[in-house]
């Protein structure tokens, strides 16, 4: 079944992080005028739609309550970067009523059930075409730094070449959404406040004020650590979502089952899966999720071949020479903000033998990390 020309496309979350990305990427790419955009809201349904996003509206210009299941249903396809709670009590009952739409989501509630493919169409598109033609309904975007890792280094995993992967991450504030994003700015604020006339001062010493950043630090209050629960301006946090209780964050848990899932491996597949492992952390940077990363290889490939398969992968990567300029130029979070690149640099062999592999690459979490491939995938709908 394709989609009717110039579908009803019910967009919610579009006003938080990950929604305004994707509405800034469907107006660049013109997306809006295929479709006809419906837009729903979880806190000001009625509301009349804001400047911003009223020019892309056709025909209803208030808000529709995200909670109205015949609202939705009225939908061809329901484009939500909205949250998990509201995935959760809103898609299971939409599909109970008999809903046979198309579901494409940024959350993660849906992303491991058997009827759900997580999307990635540069790394996966043999696997979205083939549900497709099944016809699965629900198309899912992948956790945000296993998606920037496989835009990376998917040659790599596509050639089978990877024995095993450990990956240490450092992802960003905005990884949270905008209140979170808020909180760290506010808090960088606080925090320069607190020193700031010793900092206008060169003959103050240093060591008085680490002092009086540290105490700060340690004295913010509840609701100056509401959403990260400790200080993360000049910090860092090395857990990252739910303790599933066995010494793994939740978050160390995706970066394994989510790899394989959208590579096609393990549970449900053929093929066995790779085990691939991480420590996540959190740190101070506004957008854009980094990972250092350790490879086995299934054999010694010559760094020559290993960097020609990177190039060669998809339009996006950026291979980025292992020299201390081109490191400090093009992989950082400050240089990949607001950029589709993935830069794949400090490609080197470790010292534990030839088959093993460093690297260290960069992602703007809020593009390929979450709303391109749920575009993508729209568009993919669109061009069946
Ligand atoms: P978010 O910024 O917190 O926005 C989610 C929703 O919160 C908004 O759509 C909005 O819904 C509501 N909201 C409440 N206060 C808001 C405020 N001050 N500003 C903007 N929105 C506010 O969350 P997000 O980061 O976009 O994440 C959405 C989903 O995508 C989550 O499931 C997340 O896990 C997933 N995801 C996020 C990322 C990322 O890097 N952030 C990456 C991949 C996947 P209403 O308009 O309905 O009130």
């Amino acid at each position: 079944m394709a989609l009717p020309s110039n579908p009803r496309v019910g967009l919610v979350g579009w006003r938080g992080m990950v929604g305004s990305v994707l509405v800034q990427r469907m107006q660049a790419e013109g997306d809006f005028a295929q479709i006809e955009p419906v837009f729903f809201s979880t806190s000001n349904a009625g509301g009349t739609l804001p400047a911003a996003i009223a020019k892309f509206a056709k025909g209803e210009r208030k808000l529709l309550p995200a909670t109205d299941l015949d609202a939705l249903g009225a939908c061809d396809v329901v484009l939500t970067c909205q949250g998990s709670d509201f995935t959760k009590v809103t898609h299971g009952p939409l599909r109970a009523a008999g809903w046979k739409g198309w579901w494409i989501d940024a959350a993660k509630t849906l992303r491991m059930n058997d009827d759900a493919v997580i999307v990635l169409d540069p790394v996966n598109r043999p696997l979205i075409d083939a549900a497709l033609a099944r016809g699965v309904k629900d198309y899912i975007g992948g956790n945000c730094t296993v998606s920037c890792m496989l835009m990376g280094l998917g040659a790599l995993f596509k050639a089978d070449l990877v024995a095993w992967m450990t990956a240490t991450t450092y992802q960003a504030a905005s990884g949270g959404g905008a209140q979170h994003m808020r909180e760290l700015l506010t808090q960088m604020g606080t925090l320069n406040g607190t020193v700031k006339s010793l900092l206008d001062d060169p003959a103050s010493a240093i060591l008085e004020i680490d002092r009086l950043v540290a105490e700060r630090q340690r004295t913010l209050g509840p609701e100056e650590t509401k959403n990260f629960m400790v200080p993360l301006a000049g910090s860092l946090i090395p857990w990252i979502d739910a303790d599933r209780g066995d010494g793994t964050s939740l978050e160390e848990w995706k970066g394994g089952a989510e790899t394989n899932k959208i590579l096609g491996r393990g549970p449900g597949f053929t093929a066995p899966a790779v085990p691939i492992d991480s420590i996540c952390v959190r740190v101070g940077a506004m957008r854009c999720h980094s990972q250092s990363l350790t490879l086995e290889l299934k054999k010694d490939v010559p760094l020559t071949e290993v960097e020609a398969m990177i190039r060669a992968d998809n339009e996006w990567v950026r291979f980025v020479p292992n020299t201390r300029e081109a490191t400090l130029r093009e992989l950082t979070p400050v240089a990949v903000t607001g950029r589709l690149q993935i830069p794949v640099g400090r490609v080197r062999k470790l010292a534990m033998g030839p088959a093993y592999l460093g690297a260290f690459t960069i992602g703007d979490q809020l593009l390929w990390g979450a709303a391109e491939p749920l575009r993508r995938m729209l568009r993919i709908l669109l061009e069946r």
